[in-house]
This record gives structure tokens, sequence and C-alpha cells, in this order.
């Protein structure tokens, strides 16, 4: 009999697990339906001995000393400021837009000032911004929009930005200097020796058992637990009763090259050119020294495993239905980016299931 399941070995169940089994001193078993741990953030050597992340390039960035701390438990780190390039109208230019983009892009030499200005005449006027085309539209005008917003959206989403939340493109800032990091947070790193050695030392602990390769719904009727813990989509939980959670999906083609760089930053995003949305050359991230290099192309589907929630309000109204039966259950919870579908950063889920663990777990009746 366990105290705890807890679906989903990423970031949300580990460290849940990690909580519970430290804290309250309770047995634990995660259960995961692919073949490792660390979940999205899972990261390997491939064959010729280069560490890659297996979906998609993870840069770990957060404001939070706690969350940073928090981690540090279980690694150390690299400080690793992210830099992106967008290759748009034939040239590479720094994404978040910054002087330098509008500079290059059109061959000016305007000053942060004359840059502000700028702006200021292209800006459109909104009295509520309601969606991702008007957060753009507002800060940069139609033809940045249209050169870096209009047709990456698209592609990422199948969707215009128009049709998207506020939230989406608001990731995006727009600069009058020349800082060119892609995230300006204060911490901003990349675990040493990887996510996944970090994440097996967070549940190397003696409370705490994995399966891999299990789904919930094969074990859920044969092995006991007391408490459940649910990090994977809210809606495969209840079965798809109120219809499904659309997810975006991608998939990923790995590219290992015989040349020591092939790009010139980490990632490089492809708005208009191409099917693929971007392409990230790991080296970059991790720091590692080889002869060889591995790429990897970011292409977006409907189909295949749930990597992003579709912020809009259709979709959240039938999350809320969900939600809703959920709030119903005794000793069930629901975290994580598939379990509360929110589009959320690793530090966000981090941040969840700490709360979790400290506004609620804590104080339930002993089991
Ligand atoms: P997941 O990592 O999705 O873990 C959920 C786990 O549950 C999965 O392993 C799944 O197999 C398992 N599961 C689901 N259903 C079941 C079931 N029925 N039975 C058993 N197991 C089940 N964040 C950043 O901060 N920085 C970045 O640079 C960044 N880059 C990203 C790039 C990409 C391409 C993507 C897709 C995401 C990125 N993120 C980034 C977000 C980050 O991946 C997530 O915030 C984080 O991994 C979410 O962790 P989680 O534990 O909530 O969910
Ligand atoms: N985006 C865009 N052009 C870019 C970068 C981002 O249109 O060059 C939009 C796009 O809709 C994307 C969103 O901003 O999905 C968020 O971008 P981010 O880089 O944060 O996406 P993630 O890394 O989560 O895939």
């Amino acid at each position: 009999m366990y105290d705890y399941l807890i679906v989903g070995a990423g970031f949300s169940g580990c460290i849940i697990a990690r909580e519970i089994a430290e804290k309250l001193n309770k047995r634990v078993l995660i259960i995961d339906t692919r073949n490792h741990i660390g979940g999205n953030a899972f990261d390997y050597y491939d064959e010729n001995g280069i560490l890659v992340h297996k979906y998609g390039p993870h840069i770990f960035h957060t404001n939070s000393k706690k969350i940073y701390d928090y981690l540090s438990q279980f690694t150390k780190w690299n400080n690793y400021q992210l830099r992106v390039l967008a290759y748009v109208d034939g040239k590479k230019v720094p994404i978040p837009i910054n002087l330098d983009t509008i500079n290059e892009l059109y061959g000016l030499n305007l000053s942060e000032k004359e840059v502000e200005d700028y702006y200021k005449s292209v800006q459109l006027q909104y009295t509520q911004i309601t969606n991702s085309e008007e957060v753009v539209l507002s800060k940069v005008g139609y033809d940045l929009y249209k050169k870096f917003f209009k047709n990456y959206t698209k592609k990422q989403w199948d969707l215009y930005p128009s049709e998207l939340h506020a939230s989406v493109c608001a990731r995006i800032p727009t600069r009058t200097n020349r800082d060119s990091r892609y995230f300006t947070d204060k911490y901003q790193v990349m675990p040493k020796h990887g996510y996944t050695r970090m994440f097996e030392g967070m549940i190397d602990h003696p409370n705490i058992n994995v399966m891999l390769q299990t789904n919930y719904n094969s074990i859920k009727k044969t092995i006991p637990f007391k408490r459940l813990i649910y990090t994977g989509p809210i809606d495969s939980f209840f079965n798809y009763k109120f219809g499904k959670l659309p997810y975006r999906s991608l998939y990923f083609k790995f590219e290992t090259l015989d040349v020591e760089t092939h790009q010139e930053t980490a990632i490089i995003n492809y708005p208009n050119d191409y099917d693929f949305t971007r392409v990230t050359e790991y080296k970059h991230l991790t720091g590692q020294k080889h002869n060889k290099t591995t790429i990897v192309y970011e292409y977006s589907s409907k189909d295949g495993d749930p990597f992003y929630p579709i912020p809009k309000d259709e979709n959240i109204s039938l999350y809320q239905k969900y939600k809703t039966e959920a709030d119903k259950l005794n000793n069930v919870w629901f975290i994580g980016r598939l379990g509360t579908y929110r589009y959320y950063n690793m530090d966000q889920v981090v941040a969840q299931a700490l709360t979790l663990f400290e506004t609620e777990l804590v104080k339930l009746p002993d089991i």
C-alpha cells in the first residue's frame, strides 16, 4: 500500500514526490508512461555522445531565489543566458526585437531614443488588449508583427495571434536597447550535468519508488494507494467526458553534423521560411566540447504527445469544467502544465508543486 501515487515523473511529479517522501515520511510511487524520468525536460547522451534534450530546448530561468535554491539541492549549475536569432528577409537578427534588430533589418542607424520614437510611430492604440495580435501591434506595429509573429504563430499553433490569448505573444518583450538575451530573469542556468541527473537526485530517497512504462489506467485498480497526485492531462483522468482538451504537439528531427559548430546561437527561429519553427544546437546550451554537433529541427503538429495547452477562451472554459469535477474529489490533486492546463515554464511548475505541498498537503490529517 502506497500513501501517495504520483502520475507523471516530470518536474511536478518528482518535486511533489520528494517533498512528501522527505518531509512527511510517506511512501510514494511515481509512475510514467514513458521509459524515462524527467518529463519534457528529459535529456540524454545521443549515439555520438552529445547531450541533447529529447523534447526540445530547455533553459532554466527564474526570478525566484526560493526556486533556484530549492533545485540547487539536486544539481550544480552552469550560468547560461540564451540568445536567439530570427531569420527574416534573408538576415539573422535578434529576437526579442531590440535596437539592433531594427537597425539591421531596415538598414538604419537609430539611437535608443530614435527607436522608441519609431515604435511610437507604428504602434496601434487599443483601449483594451484582447489577444496576441493586439499585444504585438500595440508594441511594434504591423510590419514587424508580420515579419516576426504572424507566421511563426500560425506555424506553431495553427492559429493566428488574433485567435490566441494575449499572454502567448506577451511572453516575448520588445526592447529599445541592445540587450539580446531571450530572458532577463535574475537566475538563468543549466544543470551542470544535465536535467536527468538532477531528477535522479530528486527521486533518490528511500520512500520513493518509480515505475516507468506504466499508464495510470493500467494500474489504478491493482496498486493500492491512499492519495493521488495527477500531473498528466486532466481530461484524460476523467476519460474525456466533457470532450478532449486541445493540446499542441511537436515532432523533432535530430541531425548530427561533422562540424564543431553549426549556427551562431543556440536557437534560430524561422518565422516565414521552411516548415520547421526553430533549429536548436544543443552544445551552445550545455557548454559541451565535442568535435561534432547535434541540432534539432522543431515541427509543430496536431497529433502526438501533448506539449502545449492552447490558451484560448473556449479551451479554458472546457478546462474549467474538468477543474470543477476535480475539486469535488477527495484525496486527488492535479498539478503541472498538463494537470492544470497552463502554459507554464519549469520554474512555474516547481512553484506550483511546492505551493500545493506547503499550503495543503502538510495540513492534511495523517494517513
Ligand atoms: P511534463 O514534463 O509534461 O510531465 C508529465 C508526465 O506525465 C509526462 O512524462 C507524461 O509521460 C506523464 N503522464 C501523462 N499521463 C500519464 C498517465 N496516464 N500515466 C502515466 N504517466 C502519465 N520551460 C522553461 O522553463 N524553459 C524552457 O526553455 C522550456 N522549453 C520548452 C520547450 C518545449 C519544446 C516544451 C514542450 C516545453 C518547454 N518548457 C520550458 C516547459 C517545460 O517543459 C514544462 O514547464 C515542464 O516540463 C512541465 O513539467 P510537468 O511535470 O508539469 O509536465
Ligand atoms: N513567437 C513568435 N515569433 C518568435 C518567437 C515567438 O511569433 O520568433 C510567438 C509564438 O506564438 C510563440 C510564442 O510567441 O509560440 C511564445 O514564444 P516562446 O519562445 O516563449 O515559445 P516556447 O519556447 O514556449 O515554444
